[in-house]
């Protein structure tokens, strides 16, 4: 059974329907569970009525979602937390708040793990284990809301998808989740400023350009031939370079919306002036905007971080091709360490013992 995180608002009118309940019900009771985020202490909301009460009580209604967290980092900005998040069965993924006041963005995790085994990503290193439910992913943005409302009587503005896992493997709870974060009678997060970021996953680049809501999309680069992309992402071989420009090409054009395109930039591997020509050229065209990230290094992967002065040429030269490009803020990286490693950090204590 579904979490009641993971029940849109239709969704919560059948299962009243279903247990004979009158679905007039589900708009105390989502607003309950998606804006006021009462978790386990539903039923004694107020406008919770007492048919409602006695089903909660039953045994017989779905429940809430518990996402213990096992694990906090601060991060000395004041901004910035990474959680440690356990879900039923133990295993653990990770949610991260990170921005500034008026502008908080949670990084929500979709998979624990991931399948696709790009080199020098934590996650990647780690293998995949399962997908997320919809409740799952959307109680860990109820998780980063409330530590805001807590902390700083701030909400959330927007949500990026570059936790834990790829999130179009996962798509069917992905855009359930999705739909719920941003139904105005929850959380009303601007379709617009959720970023589902991709490793390249065609088919549900394909599948998103269709989807009714503008979600943003953000695309894994790293790579600007086959040959050098496919070193860094094995599933390259599957999803192809030109191939995957050309998704993203159609995306744009059906939802009249900018790509945004990841380069984690590894020194030595794919730092150089020439790289910044060729993936100009690559995206010639289109409304893209490049974002630069800095390789965090880890436990599995030898590469390295690259010089100051190659991320600011590189910056430099896509600029000058007439494409917006960042280079993601280093701010709270002493929390926010990159996809999957507060885990993997913790793996590696764990297995040194204490
Ligand atoms: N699976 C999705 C989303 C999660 S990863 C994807 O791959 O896009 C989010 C971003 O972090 C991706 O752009 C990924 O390439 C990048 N990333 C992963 N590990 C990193 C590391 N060690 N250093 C820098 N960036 C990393
Ligand atoms: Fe998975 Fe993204 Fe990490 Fe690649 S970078 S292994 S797709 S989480």
């Amino acid at each position: 059974m579904n979490d009641f995180e993971g029940l849109s608002y239709r969704a919560l009118e059948a299962a009243l329907e279903d247990a004979g309940i009158n679905p007039v019900h589900a708009k105390p009771l989502f607003a309950a569970i998606q804006r006021r985020l009462l978790g386990a202490d539903l039923s004694e909301a107020e406008g919770i009525l007492p048919p409602v009460q006695r089903w909660l009580a039953s045994g017989q209604s779905p429940k809430c979602c518990e996402l213990e967290q096992t694990g906090y980092t601060p991060s000395a900005d004041g901004f910035t937390e990474k959680y440690l998040l356990r879900l039923a069965e133990g295993a653990e993924v990770e949610a991260v708040r990170m921005g500034f006041p008026g502008r908080f963005t949670a990084c929500l995790s979709s998979q624990v793990g991931c399948a696709m085994g790009c080199v020098f990503c934590a996650t990647g290193q780690m293998g995949f284990s399962r997908h997320l439910t919809a409740g799952e992913i959307v109680a860990q943005a109820h998780h980063v809301e409330r530590s805001l409302r807590a902390s700083h009587g701030d909400r959330l503005r927007n949500i990026v998808m570059m936790g834990m896992g790829e999130p179009l493997h996962n798509f069917e709870p992905l855009m359930e989740a999705l739909d719920i974060l941003t139904d105005n009678r929850g959380l009303n997060i601007g379709p617009a400023r959720v970023a589902v970021s991709t490793v390249g996953h065609i088919p549900g680049i394909q599948k998103l350009a269709r989807h009714p809501k503008r979600y943003s999309l953000a695309v894994s680069l790293h790579g600007a031939s086959d040959a050098e992309r496919g070193a860094l992402i094995p599933v390259n071989k599957k999803w192809p370079l030109a191939e995957l420009v050309e998704a993203c090409r159609e995306y744009s054009a059906i939802k009249r919306a900018r790509v945004f395109f990841a380069w984690t930039l590894i020194g030595g591997v794919n730092d150089s002036a020439d790289h910044a020509h060729r993936l100009a050229a690559l995206l010639t065209g289109m409304d893209a905007h490049v974002n630069l990230i800095p390789l965090n290094a880890t436990e599995g992967y030898e590469g390295e971080a690259p010089a100051e002065e190659n991320v600011r040429e590189f910056q430099r030269i896509i600029q000058e091709s007439g494409l917006p490009s960042t280079v993601r803020q280093r701010r709270g990286i002493d929390v926010a360490a990159g996809c999957g490693q507060l885990k993997a950090k913790r793996r590696v204590r764990a297995a040194a013992g204490p």
